[in-house]
């Protein structure tokens, strides 16, 4: 039983490396959403498409071919496009789902193949019957023009373009060279050759989108992360916040601001207050995933509150007073504390501004230490979020 499952196994993880081949891991799960999303939208089309060319097929099949493969081909045919039509009918989302996309595009795969059988049979059996050889010379191009376009629809999943390309193109080409003359084989050269560049063009596009994916990834993580510290930038915060909206419970956001850092400027220049800042990035990134430059010497912390628990601002304060710093020194920091559910903008203004006000409180305060909105007396508190124009959160990316 081991064994047995330990093949399908393989032979499952064979067929899923063939449908979605190698690909740089950092693009993998886009470029399965991306081509999924693709397909789904071209699939329509497609299965319309051959739907209409079935009554035609049926009328032009040799009537010598007999009753299953003149009508029974061609009307297996549009059941299997009025099955696909039902499936790709409901849209599927899959935005941030790459495991749906990946068992959709082994679906269409194993679904094309079926398609490309049907096909290939009723050319086969038709090209077999037809009397005359002008006559016959119909049915290769009729399914060779269907294959080109259905492997141009399924480029995105290079497996299933190349299984129409070999069992439609392939078999016709053989049966031409084969049993034909030498028109015949003219024709199976040629068919051979678009097949041929049809797969070169969708190499050549399956290159360009995982291109393109790798530049987006990059441009995203440029757009996302602070060059001085590699920590998250203040734009990625935001993003943090806005996913936040759709958590259930509170969230927790640390303001963490590094005391008097101007005199250590002052005192050791420029570059060295960039290698101070450095060394607290680093600490900040040990204490949690989130951690953001908002900017100068300002750093934030946020997220659910069970998974940023209030001891990591504890820890990180004497974290940072311990470290030795590059200017040869000690620094500081003093960190306000706020929490707060994270519902709309109003909500992460108003969270923004009370840990804020805490961090400005533990300033006032001597600095080197936490205080939390909660050790704040009422007075200190806005009663609503700041009015001072401030950077709104995104809008939810839903794709
Ligand atoms: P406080 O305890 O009140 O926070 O005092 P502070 O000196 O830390 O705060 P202040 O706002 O007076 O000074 C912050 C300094 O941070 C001023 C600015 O030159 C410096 N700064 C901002 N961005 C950078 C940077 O990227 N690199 C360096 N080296 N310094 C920076
Ligand atoms: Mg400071
Ligand atoms: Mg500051």
């Amino acid at each position: 039983m081991r064994a047995y499952l330990t093949l399908v196994d393989r032979v499952r993880s064979f067929l899923r490396n063939a449908a979605i081949p190698d690909l740089p891991k950092e693009v993998r799960s886009d470029f399965v959403m991306a081509s999924a999303s693709t397909v789904q939208k071209h699939g329509r089309w497609l299965f319309v498409g051959l739907l209409l060319t079935c009554p035609f097929a049926a009328l032009a099949t040799p009537e010598a071919a007999g009753p299953w493969v003149r009508w029974g081909l061609p009307g297996l045919m549009a059941l299997y496009c009025l099955f696909g039509l039902s499936k790709l009918f409901r849209e599927l989302d899959f935005a941030r789902k790459p495991w749906r996309a990946e068992r959709f595009i082994l679906e269409s795969w194993a679904s094309s193949v079926i398609g490309a059988l049907i096909c290939t049979g009723w050319a086969i059996a038709s090209w077999l019957s037809a009397d005359a050889a002008s006559e016959r010379l119909h049915f290769p191009v009729i399914l060779v023009m269907g294959s080109l376009a259905t492997a141009y629809c399924m480029a995105s999943i290079r497996a299933a373009a190349a299984t129409h390309l070999v069992i439609d193109i392939g078999a016709i080409s053989i049966l031409l060279v084969l049993t034909g003359s030498s028109f015949d084989i003219a024709a199976a050269v040629s068919l051979g050759v678009a097949g041929l560049f049809q797969w070169r063009m969708i190499n050549a596009h399956h290159r360009q989108v995982v291109e393109l994916l790798l530049l987006k990834r990059e441009s995203q993580t440029l757009a996302l992360t602070d060059p001085l510290t590699g920590l998250l930038n203040r734009r990625a915060l935001l993003d943090l916040a806005s996913e936040l909206r759709s958590h259930e419970g509170a969230s927790r956001l640390i303001l963490i601001d590094i005391d008097r850092f101007k005199l250590i400027n002052d005192a050791h220049g420029h570059d060295c207050g960039d290698s101070v800042l450095q060394r607290v990035a680093h600490l900040i990134a040990d204490a949690h995933a989130s951690a953001a430059r908002l900017g100068g010497e300002e750093f934030a912390l946020l997220g659910p509150v069970d998974a940023l628990p209030a001891g990591t601002a504890i820890q990180l304060l004497s974290a940072i007073r311990e470290a030795a710093m590059p200017h040869g020194g000690r620094v500081t920091v003093s960190i306000g504390v706020a929490e707060g559910t994270l519902e709309d903008d109003g909500a992460w203004r108003a969270l923004y501004h009370h840990a804020d006000t805490a961090l400005y409180a533990a300033k006032r305060q001597g600095r080197d230490r936490i205080v939390h909105t909660r050790d704040l007396a009422p007075g200190d508190l806005p009663s609503d979020a700041c009015t001072l124009p401030q950077q709104s959160l995104p809008e939810r990316k839903v794709a």
